[in-house]
Parts: C-alpha cells; structure tokens; sequence
C-alpha cells in the first residue's frame, strides 16, 4: 500500500494540526492559564506540567504548528520577536563571533551594534546580499552563527540561504534566518539548510496586530535549542497563554492572509512603478529588483506583503503623502490584515540604511482597487 500523501501546510495550521481536547472533544482548544500544578504522590511530575515559567500546554498548542509549517524538529516562543532574537545569540555564550547584514530589522542591529558585546559576543556586519562578500566574513572555527534576514527590512533585500548555509557549515557556524516577512507561506528556510528561523510572530503569524510573540524553530532538537530554552526559561520571556491562543487563531488563516497580501504588494508595486511621484520601488517580485532571481528560486508562491517607495519629492513629500493617505493607516509594525504605511527613517534614526525619502508600505488584505485610490490620490496630493 502506498503511503498517504501528507497534509499540506494550509490544512496542518487550517485546523491547528487537528487536535481535539480529549475531555471535552471541543474543536478548539481550551486556553490553559494555571501557572502551577499538583505534583504525584510520589513527588513526580508525570503530567510535563511543573510552573508557568518554563513551558505551558497553550503555548505548546502554537509552537506545534509553526514547528509543523517550518518543518522543525523544535519550535519556542517567546514573548517578542526580539527577545526570541536575543535569546538564540545569549545561547552562543561569551566569546563568540557572528555575523549579521548590514539591512536588517533596525532594532536587533542595534542591539548587535550597542549591546551585544556586553554578553561577550562580537559581531560583524556585512553586505549579506552579496554570497561571496558572506562567505569572506566567515572565520572558520570562531564564527558561531550567521544571521540572515529576507527580504529584509525596510530595503527588502534578498539573500541566498542555501548559499549561506554551506558558507556557514563549512565554517563550523549555524545559520539563522530571521523570515518575518517570508513566512513559511512562501519560504521554508530549514528544507535550504537553515539550522534555525525566526519569527517576529507579532507579524503575518498572528495577523491582527493584536500580539506581541517571537518564535524559534530548530531543525534539530539540539544543544542550543535546549540553551535557548533555559535563557527562555530563566529570563521569563515565553509568551504569556492568552497571547498563545490568539496566535494560534492567527495561524489558522495564515496562508490565506499572506497570500492575499502578496497578491495585493505584487499589484501595488507594478502599478507604483510607473507612478510619476514614485521614484523607486523595492520589492523583490518585480524582474529589476536586484533579489528577484534568487526570490524567485527560493520564495515559493509569492514575493511577500511588504513593500517600499522612494517618493520623488523628497523627505517632506514622503511625509506629507503619509499624513494625506486616509485608509493606509500611518503606523508602525507590519503583517496585518489592515494596510499600514511608515517613514522609516523617522524611526529608525541617523545610523540607519533606510534613505529619508522611503515610505514602508505593508498590503493589508483589502480591497486592492480601494487600496491603489487612496496610495494615489495621497502621492498627487
Ligand atoms: N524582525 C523583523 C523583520 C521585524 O520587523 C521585527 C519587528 O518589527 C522584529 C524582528 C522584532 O519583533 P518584535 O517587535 O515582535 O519584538
């Protein structure tokens, strides 16, 4: 007898991996907030279950189905992305080196920058989208971990992870890939030889920009996941049961929302592109986008719900179109269902990358012809 074909990841996150609670067969199931449990008479505790802190059957609820969209052996989640970030470096230990890109979200490149080196990690910043300037980087035997981010935000540059992964094994390092603004909708970093991903899961993961969450999925349940966990647990950064639930409920309708955002980012850019108060837009599923090849090759279905534009006016324009623009909202943060423009720059200070002419454009899930009236009329003011 043939083996049955295996479920799609649409159907796993669809119905949570399916699972039914055995006592009540509800369909969804309940959200489990105790922060303590009976032991056995024997002073055991067999149920898995000893105190909040260290692990919680509702969290173990979401970290089942990203585990199962990424196709990791092991997944945590944490209370932020960030603190899922610093986590995964903190379990290098002092002394050693990493490499991290130069475009990267603006917040954990600080903390690499200004911080990092306090834990006694050292890190390098470098050009991530060029392979052979990665593979330069490298110092076989002290690099640790190589961290990769695409697209990567806000320039949405695209970089190799199959190519990173050889350069980082034949190092001795691991490769994280921080993919955010991929989703295992589009990219599955660990079937590229990734070792570990990433997830702001405040993103497209949980969708309604209603959580605060970061995930790390491993491709093996190793010695730094188990670091990453004791960090988890002693810090007190796992994500709090409510939080698991709502991401969880986030998850099921993950891969329609990102692929209807994507649709929405891919039309908004061929349009965007030929509009006179646009003087660049970057997103990777256009053909001159300098990523698109590699997107191509390794983003399967679609090129993401985030895009950029240089508006032509400069700085001030950039602004003015923001505070013109009625139904993209003017708001941080990115992966919703709702559509939200940002100048970066403002946020992101003078020590970023992101030129001061850049508008950050997540596609919510609305309406695209509603969606194109408001960008447009906000650009012609
Ligand atoms: N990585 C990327 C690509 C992000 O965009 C963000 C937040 O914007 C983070 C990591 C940090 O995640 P969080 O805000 O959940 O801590």
């Amino acid at each position: 007898m043939s083996e049955p074909r295996p479920l799609s990841p649409r159907t796993l996150a669809a119905q949570a991996l399916g699972r039914i609670d055995e006592r009540t067969r509800a369909i969804v199931p309940p959200i489990h907030i105790s922060t303590t449990f009976e032991r056995d008479p024997d002073n055991l505790y067999r149920s898995g279950n000893s105190y909040g802190r260290p692990d919680n059957e509702t969290v173990r609820e979401a970290e089942a189905v990203i585990g199962a969209l990424e196709g990791a052996q092991a997944t945590l989640v944490f209370g932020s992305g960030m603190s899922a970030a610093i986590a995964l470096f903190l379990s290098l230990g002092p002394g050693a080196q990493a490499v991290a890109p130069k475009g990267m979200y603006w917040a954990l490149r600080a903390w690499l920058a200004n911080e990092a080196k306090a834990h006694g990690i050292s890190v390098d910043f470098v050009n991530a989208e060029d392979s052979p300037a990665l593979a330069r980087a490298l110092k076989p035997g002290a690099t640790k971990l190589v961290w990769l981010e695409t697209p990567s935000n806000p320039l949405w540059g695209v970089s190799d992870i199959e190519g990173a992964a050889r350069a980082a094994h034949a190092a001795g390092a691991v490769l994280a890939v921080d993919s955010t603004c991929a989703t295992p909708v589009f990219t599955r970093p660990i079937a590229l030889g990734a070792d570990v991903v990433m997830h702001s899961a405040t993103k497209y993961l949980n969708g309604h920009s209603d959580v605060i969450a970061g995930a790390l999925s491993f491709a093996r349940h190793d010695a730094l996941c188990e670091r990453a966990r004791m960090i988890r647990q002693s810090h007190g950064t796992i994500l709090h049961p409510f939080e698991a639930f709502l991401l969880t409920r986030g998850l099921r309708t993950l891969d329609l929302r990102v692929r209807a955002a994507a649709a929405n980012a891919m039309e908004l850019a061929n349009r965007l592109s030929n509009h006179a108060a646009v003087s660049a837009v970057l997103y990777p599923g256009l053909p001159h986008h300098p990523g698109h090849d590699v997107a191509r090759r390794q983003m399967k279905g679609g090129f993401g719900g985030m895009l950029s534009i240089r508006v032509r006016g400069g700085p001030e324009a950039a602004i003015a179109t923001a505070a013109r623009a009625r139904l993209w909202k003017r708001a941080t943060s990115l992966g919703g269902v709702e559509s939200l423009i940002e100048h970066r720059a403002s946020i992101e200070g003078p020590s970023s990358p992101c030129p001061a002419d850049l508008l950050r454009l997540s596609a919510g899930v609305e309406d695209v012809e509603d969606l194109w009236r408001d960008i447009d009329e906000a650009l012609r003011g």
